[in-house]
């Protein structure tokens, strides 16, 4: 009798030719994020990841599901009990010591047997399975226990595969698809509660994300930075790595600032940043941009705004969290754990060269005016600031 982690994925979702890339996808995944808690053997067996801890002593129970429960493409985890042989006499060992789990002294609990049955040749239907194993269980625990299949207390999950596996509690997955499966993404980020949960979304659905922060120093300190890379570290805990470039913005900026309309700084500041993620995505294979960028949200983020921002970009910029109130992404911050980080008192560089009356209908003929102050100097020092990236694998 073994202690095991059963992986749920969706199924249906990757159903096809893909398949087999996104479950090994997963098991190397799940391999990663497991690989700083404890010795795991990790197996594809019919439809499920299982992962067995070598030393079940070892390990802390509760840190292994929530490490499992941050990989995207998993749906659901339990933590149950395997035995190497296919057998009803197999079942009843597990089911007695699952259920010695559950019931208390003095206490009646209600019940249902579920089973599944992956090997076909088992010479019991599921239906005969459940009932036998219902009718073992009520013998054992006498008056304790009683049956109820609508509404039990304790649904004791049996699975027949290539081994003999139950479990009680299955535990909700992130969800989404596997890192990794679905190309890459560069995104922009900031210090602020949106940009993490932008990327985090993003890579939610499977696609690869790294980052791209841009730094003003002295005007941004090195805390501030700090924040920035503490928080690439909280996306990474569920993509398992995220590479983040630091751009030195400082020269560009005080050049905007000396030569533009100080009305639209922003705006030519977000512009410029389009053009420089976009050169460091290009060079790093990413194919498209991630901002966390909200309709009026901030001056800066009006239609008209972001119109004449994303006229900056070739690429494809996601902004997934578009039509989201700050508060719905406030709460999302909470639960993917950013928040903290997020709200950290350091300044960042948008706010230090801010305009007191920001353009917030800037129009893209005007604006593009106002960046030609800068063509004799801008393209040099783009390239400077990108040959200069400082590189961090958080
Ligand atoms: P956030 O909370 O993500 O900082 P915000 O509400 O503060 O967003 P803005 O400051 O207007 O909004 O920034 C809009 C988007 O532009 C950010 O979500 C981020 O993607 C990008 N961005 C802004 N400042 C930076 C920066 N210094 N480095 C990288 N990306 C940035
Ligand atoms: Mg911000």
């Amino acid at each position: 009798m073994k202690n095991v982690f059963l992986i749920k994925y969706g199924e249906l979702a990757i159903k096809g030719k893909n398949r087999h890339l996104f479950e090994n996808k997963l098991v190397t995944n799940v391999k990663r994020n497991l690989k700083d808690v404890g010795e795991f053997v990790v197996t594809k067996e019919q439809g499920r990841i299982m992962v067995e801890p070598v030393d079940s002593e070892a390990i802390d129970v509760q840190t292994v599901l929530d490490r499992l429960g941050r990989i995207f493409g998993i749906v659901g985890i339990a933590y149950g009990l395997k035995e190497d042989e296919v057998s009803l006499e197999a079942v009843k060992r597990l089911a007695l010591v699952q259920m010695k789990d559950v019931c208390k002294e003095g206490e009646q609990i209600t019940f249902k047997v579920d089973t599944r049955r992956a090997d076909k040749r088992f010479p019991m239907t599921s239906m005969e399975v459940s009932c036998e194993i219902g009718g073992y269980l009520l013998d054992e625990f006498g008056d304790q226990v009683k049956v109820d299949v609508r509404h039990p207390e304790v649904t004791l999950q049996v699975e027949l595969r290539n081994h003999t596996y139950v479990y009680i509690n299955t535990y909700k997955g992130a969800g989404g698809m596997p890192y990794g499966t679905n190309g890459k993404a560069t995104l922009l980020l900031s210090g602020g509660i949106d940009s993490p949960v932008a990327g985090w979304m993003i890579a939610k659905r499977g696609v690869e994300v790294d980052a791209v922060y841009f730094h003003a120093p002295p005007y941004t300190s090195e805390r501030a930075k700090q924040k920035v890379v503490d928080l690439a570290k909280k996306v990474a805990m569920y993509t398992g790595k995220m590479k983040l470039h630091v751009v030195n913005f400082t020269d560009i900026q005080l050049k905007i600032y000396e030569r533009c309309p100080h009305e639209e700084l922003t705006i030519i500041m977000r512009r410029i940043m389009m053009y420089i993620a976009e050169a460091i995505a290009a060079k790093n294979g990413s194919m498209a941009l991630i901002t966390g960028e909200s309709i009026g949200q901030v001056a800066s983020q009006t239609m008209h705004s972001l119109v004449v921002t994303n006229n900056a970009a070739t690429m494809p910029v996601f902004r997934p969290l578009i039509g989201f109130d700050k508060e719905e992404i406030v709460q999302i911050a909470k639960r993917i754990d950013t928040f903290e980080t997020s709200i950290q008192p350091f300044e960042d560089c948008c706010t230090i060269f801010v305009a007191k009356h920001p353009e917030t209908k800037p129009k893209l003929d005007y604006i593009k005016k106002s960046e030609a102050l800068l063509d004799d100097i801008i393209e040099e020092m783009m390239q400077k600031a990108i040959d200069e990236v400082e590189i961090y694998e958080c």
